[in-house]
């Protein structure tokens, strides 16, 4: 019984050692095996406490500004041509993203379980911020790994992070990024397992976390289902979320799985082309393997090494991804498509000036891949896509490696967005 999903049917999945068919599991050395033990079985037993998930609903409601809204984009619809498009709105969530969801939760079972610090890696530093927002909020210390290079290229995020009262832990080892923060991360956790705790940002890791963040996710998917009914008539006809991990991807199709008229589709970042293995399409392009603890796809070598991986989201760069992902895949009840970064600006430009929505890069795949869908199922189907975030933080860069003028030829916007948006598959309505 566990009272966070409550209401939707996670079919048994994970099993009891964590695996979703072939994928997931925990693969650890034996002192870090011990302490994942202690983290599944304290969820084990909040997950059940009324006052837990008394005190995450009322943190989800007055300081995240739950539930988010379900919006009917309809100009957009109209430059797609096809199926209504809907957009369920986590961008709209205080810190601007999906993100702050699991934070919450995995900062109060650390509260419960008598921790006094978080800590984490961060590559761009999206987990990172949305992690020190809910520390600062329970009051618990935060240490964030990140390494040497990014904390400069993301100075924004690290200025916030300080801010919001974490440490930020600059990592100068190895390739000092990504990569390098986890292992550093992992290491101070072992050091002292008793007082601090790990918090993941994906649907990744070994288990508990695949399942864990799912849950404190689903309340997406579980708002949405409601909202469609509502407010559009219907369960929608198809699901549209990007995958990095796949947090925000699981967060939504979780109270849709029971739903077989309804399609899912996760899209993966394409990024200068599949051909071209500049990527990070885990799925499309991926083999079984295991990374950072877990099994699942992975993006990888002859000798299981993770290959380097790249998208115009830094939030979707990561050669893994989450376990359900990979088995909702094998058994084909989710469709993996991919969007390029071409396509993903298309898509920024297109629902910021169709429908004064910024969405984030990350986001914008959803976006992208939604459009063409639209003129797929044709009049009449609906589509809801997971806005996971908002933009401010990809204006910059957008304007900068994306110009206005360079990017929208002349001859593309004179003839109005109707042009434009055949980039992304959509034609005159
Ligand atoms: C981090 C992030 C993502 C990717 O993470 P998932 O775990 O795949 O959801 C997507 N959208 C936004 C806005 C993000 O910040």
């Amino acid at each position: 019984m566990n009272l966070i999903t409550e209401g939707i049917n996670t079919e048994n999945l994970p099993d009891s050692r964590g695996y979703f068919g072939e994928y997931g599991g925990s693969y650890l050395p034996d002192a870090l095996a011990k302490v994942m033990k202690e983290v599944e079985e304290a969820y084990a037993k909040i997950s059940q406490d009324p006052d837990f998930i008394r005190e995450l609903k009322d943190l989800n409601e007055h300081f995240t500004g739950r539930p988010s809204p379900v919006y009917h984009a309809k100009r957009l619809t109209a430059a797609a041509g096809g199926a209504e498009i809907y957009l369920k709105r986590e961008d709209l969530n205080h810190t601007g993203a999906h993100k702050i969801n699991h934070c919450l939760g995995e900062v109060l079972l650390a509260k419960h379980m008598g921790k006094k610090k978080v800590i984490a890696e961060t590559g761009a530093g999206q987990h990172g911020v949305a992690l020190a927002t809910a520390a600062a909020l329970l009051g618990l210390e935060c240490d964030i790994y990140m390494g040497e290079i990014d904390v400069k290229k993301e100075a924004p995020n690290v200025s916030r992070m300080r801010v919001l009262g974490a440490k930020v832990v600059s990592v100068t080892r190895g390739t000092r990024t990504l990569k390098d923060a986890v292992d550093a991360a992992f290491e101070a956790y072992l050091q002292d397992p008793v007082t601090q705790i790990y918090c993941i940002g994906s649907v990744v890791g070994p288990h508990p976390f695949p399942m864990m963040v799912r849950d404190f996710q689903s309340i997406i998917g579980m708002e949405a289902r409601e909202q469609m009914q509502s407010y559009a008539g219907s369960l929608p006809d198809a699901v549209v979320a990007c995958v990095g991990g796949g947090s925000n991807a699981m967060g939504i199709f979780s109270a849709f799985l029971d739903d077989k008229e309804t399609a899912l589709y996760g899209v993966e970042p394409a990024g200068k082309g599949l051909e071209t293995g500049m990527h990070a399409a885990t799925i499309a392009k991926g083999t079984p393997g295991i990374l950072h603890g877990f099994r699942s796809l992975v993006l990888q070598d002859k000798n299981g090494e993770p290959l380097p991986v790249y998208s115009i989201a830094s939030g979707l760069d990561y050669p893994g991804v989450g376990p359900q992902h990979s088995y909702l895949h094998s058994i084909g009840r989710v469709n993996y498509r991919t969007a390029t970064d071409r396509e993903a600006v298309e898509a920024f430009y297109a629902l910021s000036r169709m429908e004064g929505i910024i969405p984030a890069l990350e986001s914008s795949h959803a976006v992208a891949y939604a459009v063409k869908l639209a003129k797929e199922l044709g009049k009449g189907k609906k589509i809801l896509v997971n806005l996971s975030g908002r933009g401010d933080k990809d204006i910059d860069f957008v304007m900068e490696h994306y110009p206005l003028e360079e990017y929208e030829p002349e001859e593309t916007l004179k003839d109005g967005y109707d042009e434009f948006l055949k980039h992304i598959g959509g034609e005159k309505s």
